[in-house]
């Protein structure tokens, strides 16, 4: 059997979707599963739409996400190179070609004309009007230096047909096929000519791709069939559509890779939710591994229908990934969040035992990685916020019962020789024991002088990776506040 060559070939022309990560990862994952080779191919050729840090973004995010390939334009290859900007000479000698054998013919009509063609007859197409210009008329051009564009000729009143792998046979009458262009006035061919020519050249055995491209299909058939090449295997793979419907949006949340890095989700997870947009095992497992997903991907599996992104599943994804990571790799993942949020300096080793400790005590918490910020600042003094009365009076209770609460805590603390969860506990539910309040009121309001919030992990474990010291200046300072307050009910 021959060796499989798929391709991920994105243009430049802005920072990687997601939906083209999910492109890479079905063509990646194909290649993988049946040991093949996975080419990276960047197709450039619209100068116009050209943005200048893309390349590297796309680069930089696939790996992120894991993907590797076996040709591209930093690895290089033996059918290179694999950047279209630098194959212009190729995408002219197959242009020659057609239009020596007659398949092609230059096209001299100006921009106006083509305009005005279009708002008379929208929908209709190039008229054709250069396929049979005379030796003479052809030569009139050229003497006058008038700038062309090359086009196909589209055979008339045949079919064209291919099987899509997913989507099954597909025929298109050729009258709706337009002439299109092959090469343009600026000397660079348009994406059909040079997406199929290097397919063609770097031997693609499947074509992998997004759906939106089905309608070009046709197109590229037709010069396979014109250069008398044997096709690729065609694979369209659905569209991703947001809940609700429509295409994913900025609007409700982020749809480039490096925007889903930033927010804090993690690869693999990222990579085991698209893997389930629109393939499946078996409708009912749910979490793969990169070796799993490699193992079970196939083509037969892919739906057709357009699959549905949600935001809520990826974070359920991204906290089960979160949480079966142990805390020496969270400590890597979080800490460029916390340095970034000014919580913990850069050279932060100072800190790291004291994370390794807090680290067990958030992670159920945490959905994307930035959120970790939030969960940990009040173990550092720099984001403990003092809390107000209405957080450190709980129902029922008076500024005079919670101070009460707060000394009485301090004095029983005060006597505890090992900090340890077991004797915070024993001194704490002591401590209701003689005051006369429930249990409830007095945790939540050690809690809240404490954390300075209603809602923190375990209340003897936080204590305990806070250490005396720092809870019992912290219930000094809860104290004061309820003493203003005191005074203020008093006046
Ligand atoms: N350059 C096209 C894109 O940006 C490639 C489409 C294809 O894979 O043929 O998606």
């Amino acid at each position: 059997m021959s060796t499989v060559r798929t391709r991920f070939a994105p243009s430049p022309t802005g920072y990687l979707h997601i939906g083209g990560l999910r492109t890479a990862l079905f063509s990646w994952l194909f290649a993988r599963h049946n040991d093949g080779i996975f080419v990276l191919r960047i197709e450039d050729t619209d100068r116009s739409r050209l943005i200048e840090d893309a390349l590297g973004d796309i680069i930089e995010s696939l790996r992120w996400a894991g993907m590797d390939w076996d040709e591209g334009p930093d690895t290089g290859g033996p059918y290179g190179p694999y950047l279209q900007s630098e194959r212009r000479a190729l995408y002219s000698e197959y242009t020659d070609l057609l239009l020596e054998e007659g398949h092609a013919y230059r096209c001299f009509c100006s921009q106006e004309r083509l305009r005005s063609m279009k708002e008379k007859n929208p929908g209709q197409g190039y008229d054709r009007r250069c396929r049979n210009l005379t030796a003479e008329e052809i030569q009139r051009h050229e003497t006058c230096g008038d700038p062309f564009v090359v086009r196909l000729k589209i055979k008339e009143g045949e079919t064209t047909e291919f099987t899509d792998e997913i989507r099954g046979i597909i025929k298109t009458n050729n009258e709706l096929i337009d002439d299109f262009v092959l090469m343009k006035s600026d000397g660079f061919p348009t994406y059909h000519l040079a997406n199929v020519v290097d397919d063609h050249l770097m031997k693609i055995s499947h074509v992998i791709r997004g759906d939106e491209w089905i309608s070009s299909t046709p197109k590229h058939v037709l010069l396979y069939e014109t250069f008398g090449w044997s096709k690729p295997v065609f694979a369209h793979v659905p569209v991703i559509l947001r809940e609700g419907g429509g295409k994913l949006s900025k609007r409700h949340g982020a749809t480039t890779v490096r925007e889903f890095k930033k927010r804090g989700y993690l690869p693999d997870a990222l990579v085991n939710f698209i893997a389930l947009l629109g393939w499946s095992l078996d409708d009912k497992t749910e979490v793969f591994s990169v070796g799993e997903l490699i193992s079970s991907f196939d083509l037969a599996r892919v739906n057709r229908a357009a699959c549905v992104f949600s935001y809520e599943k990826l974070d359920w994804f991204n906290g089960m990934y979160i949480r079966m990571k142990d805390k020496e790799e969270l400590y890597d993942l979080f800490l460029p969040y916390l340095v970034d949020a000014g919580l913990v300096p850069e050279d932060s080793c100072l800190h790291r035992d004291y994370l390794l400790r807090i680290i067990p005590l958030v992670r159920e918490r945490v959905k994307h990685l930035s959120e970790v910020c939030d969960q940990v600042a009040f173990f550092f003094d720099e984001g403990y916020v003092t809390p107000g009365l209405e957080f450190l009076v709980q129902k029922k209770l008076t500024a005079a019962d919670s101070a009460r609460i707060l000394e009485l805590c301090s004095a029983s603390l005060q006597d505890i020789e090992r900090f340890e969860v077991e004797e915070i506990e024993n001194a704490l539910r002591g401590l209701v024991g003689t005051t006369g309040y429930k249990t409830g009121q007095v945790f939540m309001t050690i809690r809240v002088a404490v954390t300075g919030r209603p809602v923190s992990p375990g209340l003897f474990e936080t204590m305990q990776v806070l250490g005396k010291k720092r809870v019992q200046k912290r219930l000094r300072t809860s104290l004061s506040v309820l003493k203003k307050g005191e005074q203020g009910d008093n006046v």
